[in-house]
Formats: structure tokens, sequence, C-alpha cells
């Protein structure tokens, strides 16, 4: 049985070969060198608008969009941040490089807050990032009505989340910031790139100056200006910016987003309803409120030792399945134990036994409904002949 690539990208649409052509023909890649009408900024008013905010900054990454979140947030030096212990290193990275202390919560065995002790933690913290890590979303609800009740403002890590609604509302639009990545395993491929969205005219006025809008760059943002005289010359320049080249690969996908949005759901659904049938795989469910847009697959491993563990992996790779349990496999990025750099690091203890048998599979939206009964096929038979060798 021969598998899918798994890692191979989406071509790019056609419809941009011709703005890549003037790009390349003009030289024009700085966001800043015509008057209007730049790329970057075409597609930070068409992101917002896709997205119902006021405002939207297109950076080099999520985690400058993180990272400039916070700052424009101006906390105090050493100001704790609350993160969930299930995320990617570049999100607490993100809170060290702004000079803040990250405060990692417990996370459930469905990926989703553990709100018991977000509350515990919520009081000693100054602002919290909420990774909806995986594209799994917590409790939002409960969430917002614990940080609105404390004032402490929400960043929202939207990285993966592209496409989820909570409650029919966007993902990225509860909180006081949304940050969303263009890294090319997310649901837009641009390599690289990032864009945060806000209602907040000053905060954003703020993260526009630090992204490296110099001098009076920022009147080229449809921004309040008068929020802009107030932090002129007041603010230190981290020059985070996206180039033009960058904004036209994202600008052609953005029509491409329901599409992929939509298959990514069923080839999850599809993938999910089949593997759902060995009792030794438990695929949490959504909360009700949420409408996913997954790019892959989670599930946890029941009732196996750390050594099935290791079996079902090695049988899945036979079998042409790159499966990643989060915290089995060495200096995963996604554990907390390796994120080594957070002085006293704590210990999650509900969150590691999550990771040491959570997987993680790859399913690229562009996978045919063939593909992915193939790729659940395949995980039921690694299970079974791990089953079979451990009797
Ligand atoms: C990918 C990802 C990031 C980082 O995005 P970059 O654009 O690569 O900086 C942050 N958080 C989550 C949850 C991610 O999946």
């Amino acid at each position: 049985m021969t598998m899918p690539d798994m890692h191979a990208a989406e071509p790019l649409p056609d419809s941009l070969r011709d703005e890549v052509e003037r790009l390349l023909a003009t030289g024009d890649l700085f966001r800043y060198t015509a008057d209007e009408g730049a790329p970057v900024s075409l597609l930070e008013q068409e992101f917002a608008a896709m997205m119902g905010s006021a405002y939207a900054l297109a950076v080099s990454s999520c985690s400058a969009a993180l990272f400039l979140s916070l700052k424009a947030l101006d906390l105090p030096d050493g100001a704790p941040v609350l993160i969930p212990g299930f995320t990617f290193a570049a999100v607490p990275s993100a809170v060290v490089h702004a000079g803040c202390q990250p405060v990692l919560c417990e996370v459930g065995a469905n990926y989703r807050i553990d709100l018991e002790d977000f509350e515990a933690k919520l009081g000693s913290v100054r602002a919290v990032i909420i990774s909806h890590m995986r594209g799994h979303t917590s409790d939002m609800d409960r969430i917002m009505e614990l940080c609105d009740a404390a004032a402490v403002p929400v960043i929202e890590d939207a990285a993966h989340s592209l496409g989820t609604t909570w409650h029919g509302r966007k993902i990225g639009t509860l909180g006081r910031i949304g940050c969303f990545s263009f890294q090319s395993y997310k649901m837009v491929n641009a390599g690289e790139g990032g864009i945060l969205i806000t209602d907040d005219a000053d905060l954003v006025a703020r993260a526009i100056i630090m992204s490296g809008a110099y001098e009076h760059n920022w009147k080229k943002h449809p921004v309040l200006h008068d929020a802009f005289a107030r932090h002129q010359n007041k603010l230190p320049l981290y020059n985070l910016r996206l180039g033009n080249l960058s904004a036209a690969l994202v600008r052609a996908q953005l029509p491409e987003l329901p599409r992929r949005v939509r298959d990514g759901l069923r080839n999850h659904d599809l993938v999910a309803g089949i593997i759902s049938a060995s009792p030794q795989i438990d695929v949490p469910s959504p909360l009700p409120p949420e409408v996913r847009a997954p790019d892959s697959i989670q599930f946890n491993l029941v009732g196996l030792s750390d050594a099935d563990v290791d079996a079902f992996v090695a049988q899945s790779a036979q079998r042409g399945i790159k499966v990643q349990v989060f915290g089995q496999s060495a200096d995963n990025a996604r554990a907390f134990w390796n994120w080594q750099f957070i002085e006293d690091l704590p210990d999650l203890p509900q969150t590691r036994r999550m990771l040491t048998r959570a997987c993680d599979v790859r399913l690229p939206v562009h996978l045919t409904p063939e593909d992915c009964t193939r790729v659940a096929d395949a995980i039921l038979s690694a299970m079974e002949a791990t089953q079979r060798a451990a009797a």
C-alpha cells in the first residue's frame, strides 16, 4: 500500500504569477517603498476585513506577532505571562524575548487548558497567551470570563487556528489580540510570515512602530493617526516587517481558505471515525461551540506501555506513516521539559502524562478521502500488529 506524501505542500495558485512577475520586474519588495497599494498593506486590509477586525499588522512570523503583542501591552519588566504547558517552544520563547516570565499551566488529556489550574494561576500574572495548540480550542467562554473579571489581557496564539470558529465567532478575534502564522505547515503557506489583528487603535499603533515603521512610515497604515504622534520616537524599532513577495503569496491563498478549511475538517473527521474503532485509540472530541480547521490529527494511546508506544510508532513507520508522540520523541519542541531556557521550569504531571501518549500525524488538506482512508487503515493495522506482538 503506497502512502500519500504527508509533507508535500499544496501548489500555490496560478493567480499569483502576474503579481510575482511584477514584483520581480520592478524590484518593489519593501513594504514602505510605494506610496500606497503595497502588497503588505493590501494583505493587512484584506485580512482584517476577512476576520472582521479593525486593524491588522503583517510581520515576519507568528512568533514576532506574539512578541510585539506583549511589547505593545507595555508590561513591566519580568511580568509573569500565563501560557499553556502544551504549545510550541516559540511561545515561551516570545515571552522570554519580550522580557517577561512564562508561567505554565496544566493541559488536560483532550489537549485543552485545565481551567482549575488556569484559574489558580491567573491571579499572579499580567497577561495570558492562549495557544490554540494544533488548532484545539480551550473553553474560551470561561477563559474570557475569568480574564475579563481579573482585567488580564488575552493574546490568542491562533497560529494553527485560521478558519476555526467558536460559537460561530472567528478564533483570533475573541481576545485583545490574535496572532496567526503563514509558515509552511499552517493553513496559508508563505514559507514564513505572520499577522496580528486587534480592534485596539493605540495598541496596534505601538505594535506598528515597533515592527519597524520608522520615521513617518506609520502614515501608510490606515490607523487613527493621533495614536502614532503620541508614540513617535518613544519606542524601539525591532524590524520584524513582512516583505511584499511574501504578502503576495499570502494574498493569493486567502480565497483558497474556505476550501482548505472544509477539506481539512473532512479529512480529520474521516480518519478520526476509522481509527476510533480501536479501543487503544482515543480521539478527543471538539468542545460543543467549536468548529475546527485541522491540518493534522492528534489521538491518545490507551492502555499501552512505553515499549508498546515505541512499537506502534515503528509499526506505523513501516507502513509509511510518521507518528510523532510528543513526549516520546527526543528533543520535541512541544514537550515543556525541553524548554530549559525557562528559569525554574515547573513540572506539570497531568500535561506530562498526556504528552507521553498523545500522537501527532500530519493530514495535509490536499489529501483525498481515498488517501485518508489508506492512512487510517494503516494506523489501525499498525495498532493491531502492536497488540499481536505484545500478546
Ligand atoms: C507554528 C506555531 C507558532 C509559531 O509560528 P511561526 O510563524 O513559525 O513563528 C506558534 N504557536 C503555534 C501554536 C504554532 O503552531
